[in-house]
């Protein structure tokens, strides 16, 4: 009998999503990752839940209301990652005319009609909070509402789930070589070790690594893809209210600008065609300079290249020819014969849509295994056991409780972690309790939890993937957290 009944190459968010499917639906599972969790393009991601507001101007509209379907699963699956926001177009004239935009956003209420987020207004944003940031002569803003979702953090949590369901999850753990049977034998490098494990089925979820992994490890014809790469600025904050702000620039390309961890604003996305090794994926000047720009063209605060802090870049598989469609959907392809066991081949697609690629790649499995029925779309994430309106008294909740926790830091705790925010702070009475300081926020207790139950391994897996306390954190904070990990970090 082979050792798995299907073996997952990647722990992106495709990769994590299957792993968690299949996991519940009674499979056994082992997921290779090569470095962290979400270290590709899971982790540069735009961030939004949404139901793609561009989708109804293409006429897509069921596929909006799916979206925006989804957009509801999300919030009551993790109600902690997932926040909903207002979001502002500024009316001017390059952009959809305004009667069309409120149109849109009318019928755009009306798809999510499930949902108790607010609907959409329009805004006189000389007299609102919303144009205080903007450059005159901006008169009128649409506001609506969709989500927010810390990428990395789904990214984490659903392999967390995964390996509470059973899944073995690998991190450090490259594919190496793959022979094809009636079942696979696949050879890894584990953290320096070789191992030999079997499988019933393999997916391919290795992303930008999707064609060479196919070609030189699984050796299959690889898919028809072109490599794209998505990249994102992140500056000292520009405006203050809680919106995110959505320009159309003067080549027609969305440009997002949202609060990010507090006191940061993240300018995104410039795309462009990728070529080179996806592991060492860098944002372009030109990338940096096209996001200034756009910036520029509507914030009253100027800024410049040497304003951004952090530039987010991944790179990801598109089918060829590229369509709007196969950007937002991803592709998904299910090989097999006889005497060949079956391989699923999946790349690319947005996070509001991941959950459901997953379910419908494991349903593919259906006809090779028994498996029980669908279930991701109820069961909340781990630590997500909470109604998404009751995020803040969450947080009142765990201030009640842990009383030196300030207002920025419990919301911090309870964003990242949920309810299971208790798995770290435990019986602790005040902040020495947990250990050791990696500045203003990070302590040991935390370390040692990510460490223990998150498969974090190096200062980067914290500070950038579990948090993205790296923005505040110098450097010297940096290294006492990298030998703190070394020694201290896993007892
Ligand atoms: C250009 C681009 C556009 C995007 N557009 C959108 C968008 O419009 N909306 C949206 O919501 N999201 C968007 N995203 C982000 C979206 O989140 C990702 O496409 C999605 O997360 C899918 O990621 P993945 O799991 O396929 O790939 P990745 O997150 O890159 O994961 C693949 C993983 O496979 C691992 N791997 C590779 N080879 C091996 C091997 N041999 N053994 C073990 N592991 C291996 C890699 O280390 C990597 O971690 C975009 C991303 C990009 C790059």
């Amino acid at each position: 009998m082979a050792d798995y009944d299907l073996a997952i190459i990647g722990g992106g968010l495709n990769g994590v999503s299957i792993a968690r499917d299949a996991a519940g639906r009674g499979l056994r599972v082992i997921l290779l990752e090569q470095g962290d969790l979400g270290a590709g393009a899971s982790s540069a991601s735009p961030r939004l839940i949404h139901g793609d507001l561009e989708g109804l101007e293409r006429r897509h509209f069921l596929r909006v209301r799916a979206a925006l379907a989804e957009r509801d699963v999300w919030l009551r699956i993790a109600p902690h990652l997932v926040r909903p926001m207002r979001f502002a177009i500024p009316s001017h004239s390059e952009e959809r005319a305004p009667w069309q935009l409120r149109s849109w956003l009318l019928l755009y209420d009306r798809l999510a009609a499930r949902n108790r987020l607010t609907p959409s207004a329009t805004l006189d944003v000389t007299h609102h909070p919303v144009g205080n940031a903007l450059k005159r002569p901006f008169g009128t803003a649409f506001e609506y509402s969709d989500c927010v979702v810390d990428d990395s953090r789904l990214v984490v949590l659903t392999a967390v789930d995964a390996a509470a369901r059973g899944a073995v999850i690998r991190t450090g753990a490259r594919c190496t070589r793959a022979e094809r049977g009636k079942e696979w034998r696949l050879v890894t490098k584990d953290r320096g070790f070789r191992k030999v494990i079997t499988a019933r089925a393999v997916v391919n979820a290795a992303g930008a690594w999707t064609a060479s992994v196919a070609e030189t490890v699984l050796r299959v014809p690889p898919p028809n893809v072109a490599a794209v790469q998505i990249s994102q600025i992140v500056v000292r904050r520009l405006f203050d209210c809680d919106n995110v702000y959505v320009f159309r620039n003067g080549d027609g390309r969305l440009i997002f600008a949202s609060p990010y961890e507090r006191d940061f604003t993240l300018i995104g996305t410039a795309g462009r065609t990728f070529k080179g090794d996806p592991a060492i994926v860098a944002t372009a000047a030109g990338d940096v300079a096209y996001l200034c720009d756009a910036a520029n063209r509507y914030f009253r605060e100027r800024i410049e290249a040497v304003d951004v802090v952090r530039t987010l870049s991944g790179a990801n598989m598109v089918m060829t020819p590229v369509s709007r469609r196969s950007q937002r959907d991803g592709a998904m392809n299910l090989h097999y014969r006889r005497d060949k066991a079956p391989l699923i081949t999946i790349f690319g697609g947005d996070v509001t849509t991941s959950r459901l690629r997953a379910e419908r790649a494991v349903t593919k499995l259906a006809t090779f295994y028994p498996m029980s029925a669908r279930w991701t779309g109820t069961t909340p994430l781990p630590g997500g056991d909470f109604a998404w309106d009751r995020f803040d008294h969450e947080v009142d909740e765990a201030r009640e409780r842990w009383r030196f926790l300030g207002e920025d830091q419990a919301r911090r705790l309870v964003a990242a972690y949920g309810s299971n925010v208790k798995a770290i702070l435990g019986d602790a009475r005040t902040r020495s309790d947990l250990g050791p300081a990696f500045g203003p926020e990070l302590t040991g207790a935390e370390v040692r939890y990510l460490m223990q139950n998150e498969w974090a391994r190096f200062p980067d897996d914290i500070v950038w993937r579990r948090s993205k306390l790296g923005l505040t954190m110098p450097p010297a904070e940096i290294e006492a957290l990298s030998a703190f990990m070394a020694t201290d970090g896993c007892r």
